[in-house]
């Protein structure tokens, strides 16, 4: 298992890429403008982009502290995921009553994400896949089961459909969603965006840490932005809104790619739908095809570090990508022998209610969307979209509804907080190794609304 890690960058495949864009010079000086966003990720790109689309004269300056698509909108996936909720199990948990509304605005998201990326010809292999969730437990059936009864437009698959789609012998079912789902090249998304900004006349300026947001002034090392109006999209990063900072935590997720695979060995998985692929445990992995044939393989266990650390050397565990690896093989012991070639982590913002929340503050001149948990990818447009409705006071279908009103609940403080997700952690693997029986304290967590999720 080892050998085949040996040769692994410690990189992130999807920004080791020649298409990568040189670095914008930071901001120096002062200077003002009607919104100023904070944060180049999906979140902050969409914020400036459907700015400039909804109110074109708006004079819009975007201030990022590495490069734009560096942090998690470079690093993820790829999953564009129509649901807003992180999942209908989720969302009709929540808000059963607006489910229907959150799915149907979902779609439309995914579809106005495909219609931009065709409109401004962006060259991240956007490809409507689908997604196939895989039962690898007997208890698995039954849940799949649960919610293809309540969920229209997928497909229950036996053992042998399953295996039809994608061969693996720890598979025993699944279910298929041929159309909520489309595969990305997540940087090159953030890089098309990132362009199209810059196209439209949005100033950016990367290697810029905003240190300080007062009334509407940002301060970075080198100058400062006075701004009518200021998005923050800084994701898990800590917020500039000290109150946010107990709404959601780092979990750090940790990926491998492989070489790519020769038509000899996939034609040994089949996969001729290149769909989307997760298992169904509570410590899940996900993992898909690459443009060239590669497999990324990711997911599995949430890495918390206490005192909500976040830093680059944290990207790296040697233990958790020897284990990817060990699943990998144990999913497709076809592919023996196939080296990995890319390995590294990323930081997600979990919240308690696992999907975006949103509000605003200092009277309404400054908005925030946050918390998306490991699903963004598709979100973090409607949450552009929510940031703009809440600072330029639009009364929309979005703000009417209770999952935008709403607030989840905060985590703990340390050392609270860093025992209470361990434990969760600990329940949910316990719970997969256990025909998915939740003990005392996940029954709790259930009860209160409450939980881990990646
Ligand atoms: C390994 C991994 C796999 C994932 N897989 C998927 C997937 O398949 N599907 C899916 O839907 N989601 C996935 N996600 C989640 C998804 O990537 C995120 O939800 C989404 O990218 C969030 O976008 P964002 O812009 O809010 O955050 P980010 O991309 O993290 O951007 C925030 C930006 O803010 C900047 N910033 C922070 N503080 C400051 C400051 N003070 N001043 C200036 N700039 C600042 C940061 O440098 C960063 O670039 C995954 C995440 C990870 C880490």
């Amino acid at each position: 298992m080892t050998s085949a890690l040996s040769e692994a960058e410690p990189l992130v495949f999807w920004l080791d890429d020649k298409a990568a864009p040189s670095p914008l010079p930071p901001l120096a000086g002062a200077e003002t403008a009607d919104l100023a966003v904070v944060g180049g990720g999906y979140t902050g790109l969409w914020t400036a982009l459907r700015a400039k689309e909804r109110y074109p004269d708006l004079d819009i300056v975007l201030l990022e502290a590495y490069t734009c698509g560096s942090a998690a909108s470079g690093r993820n996936g790829g999953f564009c995921d129509a649901s807003l909720t992180h999942g209908f199990a989720n969302g009709l948990a929540r808000w059963p009553e607006e489910l229907p509304v959150l799915e149907r605005v979902g779609r439309e998201n995914l579809e106005a994400i495909g219609e931009t990326i065709a409109r401004l010809g962006i060259d991240c292999d956007w490809r409507r896949t689908g997604e196939l969730t895989v039962a690898t437990a007997p208890h698995h059936l039954e849940e799949l089961a649960s919610e293809a009864a309540v969920r229209g437009g997928v497909t229950l698959l036996d053992q042998d459909a399953v295996r039809a789609e994608v061969n693996s012998p720890t598979y025993l079912g699944g279910l298929w969603d041929a159309s909520g789902t489309a595969l990305v090249e997540p940087a090159r998304l953030a890089w098309g965006l990132r362009e199209a900004c810059l196209e439209l006349g949005v100033r950016i300026y990367e290697n810029t840490r905003v240190r300080q947001l007062r009334s509407g002034l940002l301060s970075t090392a080198m100058g400062s932005v006075r701004a009518d109006r200021i998005a923050v999209a800084t994701n898990a990063f800590p917020s500039l809104l000290r109150r946010l900072r107990l709404y959601t935590v780092p979990v750090y997720d940790l990926v491998l790619v492989t070489e790519p695979l020769s038509p000899a060995q996939l034609a040994t998985i089949g996969w001729q739908r290149r769909q989307g692929v997760g298992d169904a445990s509570n410590l899940f992995h996900y993992y898909r095809l690459t443009r060239d044939d590669r497999i990324l393989w990711g997911g599995y266990i949430p890495l918390y570090y206490y005192g909500s650390r976040i830093n680059p050397a944290l990207e790296q565990r040697d233990d958790i990508h020897l284990l990817l690896a060990q699943h990998f093989f144990e999913t497709f012991p076809q592919l023996e022998g196939l080296r990995f070639t890319h390995r590294w982590g990323g930081v997600i913002d979990t919240s308690t209610r696992f999907c975006a929340f949103f509000g605003t503050a200092l009277g309404g001149r400054v908005s925030y969307a946050l918390g998306y948990t490991g699903l963004g990818v598709a979100a973090t447009r409607f949450g552009a979209d929510v940031m703009l409705d809440l600072l330029y006071a639009e009364t929309t279908e979005r703000t009417h509804l209770r999952m935008v009103r709403e607030r989840p609940l905060p985590f703990p403080p340390e050392p609270l907080r860093a025992a209470a997700i361990h434990l969760t952690r600990h329940s949910m693997s316990r719970a997969d190794t256990n025909a998915g029986h939740r003990n005392l304290w996940l029954r709790t967590l259930d009860r209160l609304g409450l939980g881990l999720d990646f």
